[in-house]
């Protein structure tokens, strides 16, 4: 599953979640404030250079393509 990130749109606390490909936000909720409304942010990894949180990532979540659980 690929990792989304999201901005809440209450107190502006960015976070990270798993979600199967094209799943929106619902039932998501802001991990700090608990706000709802909150908006998808394209991927940091795969947009920018920032290369301390791409390291991270993909050790943590063994990136896409792999394993089984894509069917
Ligand atoms: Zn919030």
């Amino acid at each position: 599953m690929p990792m989304y990130e999201y901005l809440c749109q209450d107190c502006g606390h960015p976070f990270e979640i798993l979600q199967r490909m094209g799943e929106g936000a619902d039932g998501l909720a802001c991990p700090k404030c608990g706000e709802k409304r909150v908006e998808k942010q394209f991927s940091t990894f795969a947009a920018s250079g920032n290369s301390t949180s791409t390291s991270a990532g993909f050790s943590a979540g063994a990136g896409c393509g792999g394993g089984s659980g894509f069917s």
